[in-house]
């Protein structure tokens, strides 16, 4: 504990946005770090608890408290290797983490919690700028062979372990870049793309090899996989999207969260329209947007609508708006229900909650308007209010209403493996065993929908249960 009385003294402050006017009109991130004396100043607000919460809230159980106090101490390259030792890519989880160890912070029960994130956050960007993040290659090879399919969080952090552990890794990945949704789902305003370059470059240093452009199941057979590897590590995240089910869906304004974010994402890579856009350029300019879907990726394509100059900006969630504040007496040290405003909300949107989609209306072709009806919620069930209909007017309706799960077609369907009752591949987060031999699953394909930190800790857990599997016993960590 690097100061004894630092959470009497100190309060929390975060880091700071830049003004919501001059964000918007650029891609790039947006947050202003705290100079260090500053971070050591929060990182002494730690209270290095007996039990520390933050440490379960944190779903990679990163060691909160250890790299507080080495913080304080002005000692940030044990404080990074503290942290690596937990997190593979903790400047990924300081900029797109909700941070729910923030939420277990004993200090959050009667005041501000630690700003956690904010300083993993300044750990690991202080690491790279000092040049202490370096490749980390294997003493000795296996001569083992693992082919990991899917190159998000799950797949990079699987593979990281792996590769380190000696093994010869092959990542396979459909798209033309790897990262998944931190490279085309992510906007690059929440998280920079060169984050991922740097970290691609470090494990081919460390010896994992990126095929991408690869589809299995379509370039690759997942046969062949089997008969090359000595394990195959499904990795290839939830990428089925939840479909409107409304009559005029078919119109050509309502279009995937994915596509319009995708595009966007390309189009700050420097690809050309056509490469960015095969099935037509996507963009919300001077248009009436209406984003169906009160989450994350609806909170993405708010502020991505914004940059690109929408003329208006409507969000819809089905569910009641969430009460202002948590009760804390009730929810900590859990993740709390609770009304949240992304920086994207901030840049200007009108949100609305407790609507059920009716009808998308249209003129010759074009979305023009959406018909929408009030409901209520009475014991987990919903009803139409009736006398509450109303139309939005409308010009594209960007449809944000998450992932059902894993795609069956092409990959899956090659594999014989058994699925959950959600749908998602079937294994234990001890074995990640699939039905079939050799064949192990992690992240979001395995889980669901989900978090960055969590496929980064289904990752390294998978690549311990793979290197135990292979080898007969395993170093690496769980
Ligand atoms: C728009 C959006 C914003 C989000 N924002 C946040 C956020 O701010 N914070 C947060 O914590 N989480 C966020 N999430 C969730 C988070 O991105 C995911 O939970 C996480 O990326 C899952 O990691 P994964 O590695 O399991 O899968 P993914 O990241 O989905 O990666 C899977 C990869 O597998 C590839 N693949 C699939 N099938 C094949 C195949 N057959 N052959 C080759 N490659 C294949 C895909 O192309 C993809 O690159 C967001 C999600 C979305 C959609
Ligand atoms: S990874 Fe997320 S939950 Fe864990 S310490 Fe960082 S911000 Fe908190």
């Amino acid at each position: 504990m690097g100061k004894v009385t630092g959470f009497l003294e100190h309060e929390r402050q975060d880091r700071g946005y830049a003004d919501p006017k001059e964000r918007v009109r650029h891609y790039k991130e947006f947050i202003v770090p705290h100079p260090e004396p500053a971070i050591k100043l929060q990182a002494a607000r730690c209270m290095d608890c007996g039990i520390p919460f933050c440490h379960s809230g944190c779903p990679v159980n990163n060691l909160i408290p250890d790299w507080n106090h080495l913080v304080y101490e002005s000692d940030w390259k044990d404080a990074l290797a503290s942290l690596h030792s937990t997190n593979n890519f903790p400047e990924f989880t300081g900029r797109v983490c909700p941070a729910p160890c923030e939420a277990a912070c004993t200090l959050n029960i009667i005041d501000q919690p630690v700003t956690i994130k904010s300083i993993e956050c300044a750990i690991a960007d202080r690491g790279w700028r000092e040049g202490w993040i370096v490749p980390e290659p294997p003493e000795r090879r296996t001569g083992k062979r693992v082919a990991i399919v899917g190159s998000g969080p799950a797949g990079m952090a699987c593979a990281q372990q792996l590769a380190r552990a000696g093994h010869s890794v092959t990542v396979f990945e459909k798209n033309d870049r790897v990262g998944g949704l931190l490279r085309y789902g992510i906007p690059d305003f929440k998280m920079e793309k060169h984050l991922v370059n740097r970290r691609a470059v470090q494990m081919e240093a460390e010896g994992v090899t990126f095929r991408t452009s690869t589809e299995v199941g379509v370039d690759v057979s997942f046969a062949s996989l089997k008969e090359n590897f000595d394990a195959v590590v499904l990795a290839g995240g939830a990428e089925e999207p939840r479909q409107l089910a409304i009559p005029g869906a078919e119109l050509p304004g309502v279009r995937l969260a994915m596509e319009f974010l995708t595009q966007q994402n390309k189009r700050n890579a420097g690809d050309d329209e056509v490469r960015a856009a095969p099935r037509g350029s996507l963009v919300a300019t001077g248009k009436r947007v209406v984003v169906i879907g009160g989450g994350d990726t609806g909170s993405d394509c708010v502020g991505t609508s914004n940059r690109q100059g929408a003329a208006s900006v409507v969000q819809l969630e089905i569910m009641p708006r969430p009460p202002e504040k948590e009760d804390k007496a009730l929810t900590w040290p859990h993740w709390p229900l609770k009304l949240r405003t992304s920086s994207s909300h901030e840049e200007g949107a009108d949100r609305d909650w407790a609507v059920l989609t009716k009808r998308v209306v249209g003129e010759g072709g074009e979305v023009t308007g959406l018909e929408c009806v009030r409901v209520e919620w009475r014991d987990g069930r919903m009803e139409e209010i009736a006398g509450s209909e109303f139309t939005i007017p409308a010009d594209l309706i960007l449809l944000a209403m998450g992932f059902t799960g894993p795609r069956k077609a092409g990959l899956l369907d090659q594999t014989g493996v058994a699925y959950d009752p959600r749908g998602n591949v079937a294994a234990d987060t001890v074995s990640y065993a699939t039905s079939e031999p050799n064949v192990f699953a992690c992240g979001d394909m395995r889980r669901g929908q989900s978090l960055i930190v969590w496929a980064i800790r289904e990752g390294r857990q998978a690549a311990r249960a793979v290197d135990e599997a292979l080898m007969g016993f395993t170093e690496l960590p769980r």
